[in-house]
């Protein structure tokens, strides 16, 4: 494939960070990949970083601790502005059997940062692995699914997860966790939609008691096609029927928060001109890590400048003509 050149600003050299991403929920925030791409437990069908290639429990030393730090190190020593340092990216980030050395290495040493952790929730059935996030701010786990059907059906877990257990532990993480958790609970109509599944994932609320819970839909090319937005009067509901939730596309644009980089939009749109692609074409094309990738390509879809068509190679992002 012949790769279109663009002109941007070269970044600094970092493997294992990414953005700093304009994040509607969390400002500007650093983000951390500490596994290979596509390293999951789940298999999400919405998920934004593609199918998952490597399903595993298996904690390990997926990348060097040492250079993630010795990245952070080069980063922060600038003291750079940041609302958060959230690991996040590219799979589960519990699954870095280290990720507790990075956490405490940035308290001691930048303890003026916040840290939070998106994960999916699955790996917080031992007390020491929970041990291992209590230096964090902020825990943001996923909950789509509260019977084991729902589960199988949205998250494709591997063999070894079941759903009930995953709830037991989070309760567990709430009971022992000091900072903020923000339970996210992503809605895929015609699975988790219906009476049966709100009952079942308002009592997993009810357990789990969050400090707040966030409702999401599919808003950008998911992996699976048949997977499609609930529409705003569903997501009301619903919201209605949870109590106390807040709704994610009610969240500041991404436009107005200091880090969105006009560059990378712009960039985006300059490729797009001349030819519709993928996300996966538009990542080679511009060389930036798919999760900072994918907060551009959300914005200009939400802004209508852009729109998604299915094509036989796949999703195909398109310009759209300005009147
Ligand atoms: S848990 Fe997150 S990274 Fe893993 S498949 Fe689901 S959405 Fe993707």
């Amino acid at each position: 494939m012949i790769k279109q050149k663009i002109d941007v600003e070269a970044p600094l050299k970092q493997e294992y960070l990414f953005g700093p991403v304009p994040s509607r929920r969390l400002g500007i925030s650093l983000g951390i990949d500490l596994i290979p791409h596509k390293t999951c437990s789940l298999n999400c069908v919405y998920c934004e970083c593609g199918r998952t290639t490597n399903l595993t429990v298996v904690r390990k030393e997926y990348v060097p601790t040492d250079q993630v730090i010795e990245e952070l190190d080069q980063y922060l020593k600038n003291r750079p502005g940041l609302d958060y340092i959230t690991f996040a990216g590219s799979g589960e980030p519990m699954l870095h059997s280290r990720i507790s050395q990075i956490i405490n290495w940035l308290k001691t040493t930048h303890p003026g940062y916040k840290l939070c952790l998106l994960t999916n929730g699955t790996l917080f059935a031992d007390q020491k692995t929970r041990k291992e996030a209590l230096n964090l701010d902020l825990i943001i786990p996923s909950l789509d699914a509260a019977t084991e059907e729902s589960f199988l059906k949205i998250n494709r877990p591997h063999t070894s997860l079941k759903c009930a257990k995953m709830i037991e532990d989070l309760v567990k993480l709430r009971e022992e966790f000091p900072g903020i958790i923000i339970l996210e609970i992503m809605i895929v109509p015609g699975i988790n939609d219906c009476q049966q599944e709100l009952v079942a994932l308002k009592s997993a609320i009810e357990r789990i008691k969050p400090d707040r819970v966030q409702l999401g839909t599919l808003d950008r090319p998911g992996t699976e096609n048949w997977v499609e937005a609930a529409s705003l009067e569903t997501m009301k509901k619903i919201a209605r029927f949870l109590g106390n939730v807040e709704l994610i596309g009610n969240f500041k644009p991404r436009r107005q928060i200091a880090s969105f980089n006009e560059m990378h939009s712009d960039s985006i749109l300059e490729v797009l001109k001349r030819r519709p692609c993928t996300v996966e074409d538009l990542q080679q094309s511009l060389n930036l890590h798919p999760a900072e990738l994918q907060k551009y390509v959300n914005q200009l879809l939400e802004e209508g400048l852009i729109k998604v068509e299915q094509r036989e190679r796949g999703q195909f992002l398109i310009i759209v003509d300005q009147p």
